[in-house]
């Protein structure tokens, strides 16, 4: 499953998905959240636990994920 993860301004880097996700996609690196598309197993339970709803997790064809890959998200 190719996948594209997005993460809103609305991210106050809580870490709740850092616990969350099986697969470890995502980190926290100082003051941002960090996102690492290709580990993502699409089970979209971070869409869910994130409690600001920052998180979209969609399917994506080839082309637009080498695009998108590895995003960091700056939220300061
Ligand atoms: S995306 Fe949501 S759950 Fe993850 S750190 Fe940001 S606010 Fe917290
Ligand atoms: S959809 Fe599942 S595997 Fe992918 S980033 Fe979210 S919690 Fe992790």
């Amino acid at each position: 499953m190719k996948v594209l993860i997005e993460v809103s301004g609305s991210c106050n880097v809580c870490g709740l998905c850092v616990e969350y996700c099986p697969t470890r996609v995502f980190r926290v690196v100082g003051t941002r959240l960090s996102v690492n598309q290709g580990e993502c197993i699409y089970c979209k339970g971070c869409e869910v636990i994130c409690p600001v709803k920052a998180i979209s997790v969609r399917a994506l064809n080839d082309d637009l994920l080498i695009l998108k890959r590895k995003t960091l998200i700056s939220v300061k």
